[in-house]
């Protein structure tokens, strides 16, 4: 089995090899050393003694057969009593010596011995032992110390460095375990964490609450008062849910203003509806910030499992499908999830998230769909189509995903998009000497209604420095349901600045001529069902003339929309309609093709002078960048 070493059990180990080392070197060096030595002195002091015996016996060589007790003697005064060498004069073994030894210098002994002759010849050996204890003693001292002096080492290196160590891998587990803005959960983390409360919770079979939320005007306030302020908000958010639930519980922020609280052992509904009651009536509570008082409020989602869901994923999916719900029945509320919020909900969500980055990263485009003048066969105009390129799904046509963007809101930053897009394309059009184009721009109701409007449409001319009559607005009659007062009172304030207005998609829903008196309105658009049965209906084309004669009758311009045929155009021309548009003479355009297509007339043709009569395409001859588009008469 392969067991690997943590940084924190490498360094140890190493620390206790570095201490080892300095606790048995010195001892080890002392003790080594001192043998040594020990040894070297006992050699040279055998050999002494055994000369000086040596010289003795050879002066009296009686002595030596009859005298050992006077050498004893001699010994005993020159090396004093019961010394080794005494001992040893009798020719006793080491281990016979070792028992007259004192107990106390143990079974330590060093011998060195050396021979005594008489006469030449060798008559006795003498031995002189000595035992280790002194060494040992200092080699213990010496030891003590220097383990002492590891021990401090070793603690040295064992914290000092293991709490530098834990210190940076807390603070690393800290980023990535939780927000850095809040220092709240973060996404990993509150994934990791719920789903081991919700294994927690199945094994005692207990219920889990998942709270989604996310706050209503965030962006709002993060691109009106700056993105300090919306940090600031985030981060007392955060400090207010932590402070509406207990401390078991997880509270996380998924990215932006994304919140989840995730509720552990909950009873069911009831108390889980309170303190959903509790989190959303303290992010009503307005916010101190910077000396602003802001007010914000979330709209609360709730899943709860096992009932609404087993999987982290499930609960997920659902609390955010709640949320959505919750979103559109007002701010600031909570909902449970139903097994009747479904999937169209789902996709309409992930439709959301995904514009959302789409914007992130300019995947929108314009394109620019000609508009004719019927009698000087001019291109009058261009209308600004949105499409999305998406990385995936290629060009995505604006009816997938214009009703989302609305419902969510997305529409307002989508519109500004568009707004600002098609000033600039127009003025370097103008720049490139490209003149007599107006521009016109589909404005959603949403868009229209909110409070800048006015103000960025006037910022938006005056940057690109465009003459206000050269912007149309279209607007459908949606924007009159809510309040036709504020409507019409903020076409008024368009129509004094210079800004043309048209009524886009007139003659399906509601259209209703009477009111058109009223609005202060330069055009309308006939919608493209009108003109697709002008020819086999004639109820139609009796609504289209009447209209037209009213519109002319109120000084409106009419531009008929989805002009596919010559047969249309015929009839819309008989009708007195002054502008077309359609794919009869192009679809929209990216903007070179679009100028491309002026400047080659593609729309020139021949049609009957009132109509009446076939005409047949004929090729241009005018020159690059004008609008130029001729309607030759040939009847
Ligand atoms: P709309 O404003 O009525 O635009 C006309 C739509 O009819 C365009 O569809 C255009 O491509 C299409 N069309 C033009 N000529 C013909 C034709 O001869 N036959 C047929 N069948 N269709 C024709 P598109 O580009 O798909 O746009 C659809 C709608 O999306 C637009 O209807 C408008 O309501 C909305 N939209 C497009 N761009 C924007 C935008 O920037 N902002 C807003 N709020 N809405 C937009
Ligand atoms: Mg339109
Ligand atoms: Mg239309």
């Amino acid at each position: 089995m392969k067991t690997t070493l943590s940084t924190e059990q490498l360094t140890l180990l190493l620390a206790a090899i570095l201490s080892l080392c300095l606790a048995l070197m010195p001892p080890l060096v002392i003790y080594v050393g001192g043998v040594k030595s020990e040894r070297a002195n006992l050699a040279v002091e055998a050999q002494i003694h055994a000369q000086s015996i040596t010289e003795l016996v050879n002066r009296n060589p009686e002595l030596w057969q009859t005298m050992t007790v006077g050498l004893e003697q001699i010994l005993r005064s020159r090396a004093g009593d019961d010394t080794p060498e005494i001992r040893a004069v009798h020719n006793l073994s080491g281990e016979e010596v070792a028992q007259y030894a004192d107990p106390l210098d143990g079974p330590f002994y060093f011998t060195a011995s050396d021979k005594i002759y008489d006469a030449g010849q060798v008559v006795a050996q003498l031995t002189i032992t000595r035992s280790q204890v002194p060494l040992l003693l200092d080699t213990l001292m010496v030891g003590t110390i220097s383990l002492l002096l590891a021990l401090g080492f070793f603690l040295f290196l064992k914290f000092k460095p293991l709490a530098d160590l834990r210190k940076s891998q807390e603070e690393l587990e800290s980023l990535a375990m939780n927000d850095v803005l809040t220092g709240l959960l973060n996404r990993f983390a509150f994934h990791h964490r719920s789903q081991q409360m919700l294994l927690t919770a199945a094994r005692r079979q207990e219920k889990v609450a998942m709270l989604f939320m996310d706050l209503n005007k965030f962006k709002q306030v993060n691109d009106t008062l700056g993105h300090e302020i919306g940090d600031a908000l985030l981060i007392e958010v955060a400090h207010r849910l932590r402070a509406s639930v207990r401390e078991c519980d997880i509270v996380a922020r998924l990215g932006g203003d994304e919140f989840v609280v995730v509720l552990t052992g909950v009873e069911g509904q009831g108390a889980v509806g309170v303190v959903a009651e509790k989190i959303a009536a303290s992010l009503r509570e307005p916010f101190l910030l910077a000396g602003k008082t802001i007010s914000s409020s979330a709209s609360i989602g709730i899943a709860i499992s096992p009932a609404d869901g087993r999987s982290l994923a499930e609960l997920r999916t659902n609390a955010d499908l709640a949320m959505y719900h919750a979103k559109e029945l007002g701010e600031g509320g909570y909902q449970f999830f139903t097994a009747d919020m479904n999937q169209s909900n789902l996709n309409r969500m992930a439709l959301k998230q995904d514009m959302k980055d789409a914007l992130m990263r300019d995947e929108f485009i314009l394109h620019y769909q000609p508009q004719i003048d019927v009698l000087s066969g001019q291109v009058c105009g261009v209308e600004a189509l949105v499409r999305w390129q998406h990385p995936v799904k290629g060009l995505v046509p604006p009816l997938s995903f214009i009703a989302a963007a609305e419902e969510s809101g997305l529409i307002l930053p989508l519109g500004d998009w568009v707004l600002n897009a098609a000033c600039r394309q127009l003025r370097q059009w103008l720049d490139a000497g490209v003149t007599g184009l107006r521009m016109s721009v589909n404005v959603s109701p949403r868009q229209f209604e909110a409070e800048a409007f006015l103000s960025k449409v006037h910022g938006v001319l005056a940057q690109y420095a465009l003459p206000s009559a050269l912007l149309e607005l279209e607007v459908t009659e949606g924007v009159m349901f809510k309040n036709p007062k504020k409507a019409i009172e903020q076409m008024r304030h368009l129509r004094m600045m210079g800004v043309h207005l048209s009524i886009d998609d007139f003659g399906t829903g509601y259209s209703s001529l009477s009111y058109l008196r009223e609005l202060p309105v330069t055009r309308l658009k006939l919608d493209k069902s009108l003109i697709q049965n002008i020819e086999t209906d004639p109820g139609t084309l009796a609504i289209c003339k009447a209209t037209i004669r009213l519109s002319a009758d109120l000084g409106l311009d009419v531009v008929a929309e989805g002009v596919e045929t010559l047969e249309q155009i015929h009839t819309l021309k008989r009708i007195r309609c002054p502008v077309v548009q359609g794919y009869y003479f192009s679809k929209p355009l990216p903007s070179e093709a679009l100028l491309r297509f002026v400047s080659q007339n593609k729309a020139d043709y021949v049609v009957g002078a009132n109509g009446a009569s076939m005409g047949e395409m004929v090729r241009p001859e005018t020159t690059a960048h004008t609008s130029h588009l001729k309607l030759v008469a040939t009847g």
